[in-house]
Order: C-alpha cells, then sequence, then structure tokens
C-alpha cells in the first residue's frame, strides 16, 4: 500500500502521519525529516539543501527524487509506505509514476488536508518538535505535559528555524505556486481524497480512517 499526504505546510500531515502510520502498519518516509537530519549530520546532501531549506524554498527535485528512490526500494518499504511531503512538484509526481513500476507498488490513494490560511500560521509559529524523537507538538493545539519537554521521549522540544513568521509566508507562497498543481494533478487520476483539516486532530483523523477503512 502507497499513501501520499498532501496540503500545506502545517496541515496537520506530521501529526496525522504519526496516527496514520501505527494503525495501519506503514512505514513512515518524511522528505523533510530526512533533509533536516542531513543539515543536522552536515552530510553533502545537508550542505546542498540547507540554503533552500533557511530561505522557505523547495529544494531542488533532483537531489529529492534520489533519496525517495533509493528508500523506497529498501525492503522495509514493500508491505507499505505513507508519503509526507512528497511529491512536490510535478516534476516530482512525474518521477515517481516512472519508478513505481520498478519496485512494484502504486498509489492507493493521495489525502489532501486543507486548512485555512490563518490557522496554518498559527499552527507554524506555534510548533515545537523534539529534538530526540522528532515527535510534533504546538504551545497551545498540543501542548506537552511539562513545558518544552517530550512526553514521549524526554527530549528537549525546539522551534524549527523555518517556522519563523517570515519563512512561514514564503512556505505558504511557495506551496501556492509549486504543489498546489498536484491537487489537480491527482485529481483527474482519481486518486484525490480532501479532508477537512479545520477540525481538531481527533476529527481530522476521523475522516482518514474512514477513507482508508476502504482500502
Ligand atoms: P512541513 O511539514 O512544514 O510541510 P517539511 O518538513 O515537509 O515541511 O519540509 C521542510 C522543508 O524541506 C521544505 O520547506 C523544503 O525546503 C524541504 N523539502 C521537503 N520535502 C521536499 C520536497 N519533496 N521537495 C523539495 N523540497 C522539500
Ligand atoms: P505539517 O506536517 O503538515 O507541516 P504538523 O503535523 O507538523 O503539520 O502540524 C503543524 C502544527 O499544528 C503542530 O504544532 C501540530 O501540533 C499542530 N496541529 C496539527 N494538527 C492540528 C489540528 N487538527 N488542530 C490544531 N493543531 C494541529
Ligand atoms: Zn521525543
Amino acid at each position: 500500500m502507497l499513501i501520499i499526504l498532501l496540503g500545506p505546510p502545517g496541515a496537520g500531515k506530521g501529526t496525522q502521519a504519526e496516527m496514520i502510520v501505527q494503525n495501519h502498519n506503514l512505514v513512515y518516509i518524511s522528505t523533510g525529516d530526512i533533509l533536516r537530519k542531513a543539515v543536522r549530520e552536515e552530510t553533502e546532501l545537508g550542505r546542498k539543501a540547507r540554503e533552500y531549506m533557511d530561505q522557505g524554498q523547495l529544494v531542488p527535485d533532483n537531489l529529492v527524487v534520489e533519496i525517495v528512490r533509493d528508500r523506497l526500494g529498501e525492503p522495509d518499504c514493500a508491505n507499505g509506505s505513507l508519503l509526507d511531503g512528497f511529491p512536490r512538484t510535478v516534476d516530482q509526481a512525474v518521477f515517481l509514476e516512472q519508478v513505481l513500476p520498478d519496485i512494484n507498488m502504486q498509489i492507493d490513494r493521495v489525502l489532501l488536508i486543507d486548512v485555512d490560511e490563518e490557522e496554518l500560521i498559527e499552527r507554524l509559529t506555534g510548533r515545537r518538535v523534539c529534538s530526540d524523537c522528532g515527535a510534533n507538538y504546538h504551545l497551545k493545539y498540543k501542548a506537552p505535559k511539562v513545558r518544552n519537554v517530550c512526553d514521549q521521549c524526554g527530549g528537549d522540544l525546539y522551534q524549527r528555524d523555518d517556522d519563523s513568521l517570515s519563512t512561514v509566508k514564503e512556505r505558504l507562497e511557495v506551496y501556492k505556486k509549486q504543489t498546489e498543481p498536484l491537487v489537480e494533478f491527482y485529481n483527474k487520476k482519481e486518486l484525490l481524497s480532501p479532508i477537512d483539516g479545520n477540525q481538531d486532530i481527533d476529527g481530522v483523523y476521523d475522516q482518514i480512517k474512514t477513507i482508508l477503512g476502504d482500502l
């Protein structure tokens, strides 16, 4: 099974992904997480990607498709994967279509989580992330039990560099220009399931459960 999570930054893709992979036994693949790790570890990929990420721009397609091709080819992905944050351009989507037959996979569903812009800004600027396990929190909507400490592993929470207000606004523009065309792309292929992401975390997950339950 291959599920794709599509939606603007801050829509709640990572938050929902955590619940989906637990309940459906899927391997979670987030290109954002992989890129951030590369930046932290100062690998060649990380050095190339960093300036784009800091500015809220997309990392060039050729770098990102390599990551996904390699990851999807690993044996643990054979039972099913959840892609979060990929594809983000039409060219990436076309690439994905071309490699999937080679690894005997096809896209089962594209979940589009949509949220109003004001709410996206609120969610992104209040987001906090665990520096050890990557778990997501929000100052208001999903506060940790102890301030700045991860409920799951005790790690320190931090604010992502690109979650500052100015970079958030840039990322939302980039989404509209470069990623939103994928809505029509997957709609035409009858793979798209729109989800109202303005609801609370459980309300959004209920909609996803209904859609995935039919697969
Ligand atoms: P969010 O969860 O807020 O949508 P991500 O963690 O998915 O953000 O992505 C963070 C940054 O990593 C993006 O702004 C972009 O620079 C880079 N990135 C992640 N995935 C891709 C991709 N598929 N193509 C190009 N750049 C990407
Ligand atoms: P994305 O991966 O799409 O960028 P996240 O899952 O990281 O988005 O969510 C962005 C922020 O909003 C996080 O701080 C998260 O805790 C919070 N959040 C996620 N879903 C909801 C929701 N339905 N209602 C309120 N806050 C949410
Ligand atoms: Zn943690």
